[in-house]
């Protein structure tokens, strides 16, 4: 077999991500001159290493072919520790607190939104077993709340789970 055009990764680059999530830099070795101290979108401190474990977080990524292939998604989670990272916390945390607000949910059912959205957050076994929770709760809270924390949600869950939860998006 021909490997010669094949892609071959060269590597990652480090990417900035403000504390709620939005990328102002997916390159910073390569493309310093993009970084940003404070995040333009929302005025947020930003990052470029783990707060648990101090590793740089995963950007860019290089391959023979292309140059750079953007991040198009921020990791929900640590690749090297595995901890969710800030912006994770505080959009569950969002989603969490709009349920409550809504006012349909007892406390187990809650709780039961908060696990589901975790499992959501990376593909697992417990994807599906979350997405069905997801929606069974999302099923109880009013029409205007679901949206709500569908807006919420949909940029930190990932792209199997949003299928299994939203098929006709
Ligand atoms: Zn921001
Ligand atoms: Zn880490």
């Amino acid at each position: 077999m021909n490997w010669t055009d094949s892609h071959d990764l060269i590597g990652f680059d480090t990417a900035q991500i403000c504390l709620y999530g939005h990328i102002t830099n997916d390159a910073i070795h390569n493309m310093p001159k993009f970084s940003e101290k404070y995040c333009k979108r929302c005025g947020e401190k930003t990052i470029t290493t783990c707060p648990n474990c101090n590793e740089e977080i995963r950007g860019a990524l290089f391959d023979n072919l292309d140059g750079i292939v953007q991040l198009r998604k921020t990791p929900a989670y640590c690749q090297n520790c595995g901890k969710p990272f800030p912006w994770t916390e505080t959009t569950i945390q969002a989603a969490i607190e709009l349920s409550v607000e809504d006012g349909n949910l007892n406390e187990s059912e809650v709780v039961i939104l908060r696990e589901s959205i975790a499992d959501l957050v990376s593909d697992s076994p417990r994807t599906q077993l979350g997405a069905a929770r997801f929606k069974r709760i999302m099923g109880k809270v009013g029409v205007e709340t679901a949206k709500a924390i569908r807006d919420i949600v949909v940029s930190i869950v990932s792209e199997s789970a949003k299928t299994i939860i939203w098929p006709d998006k």
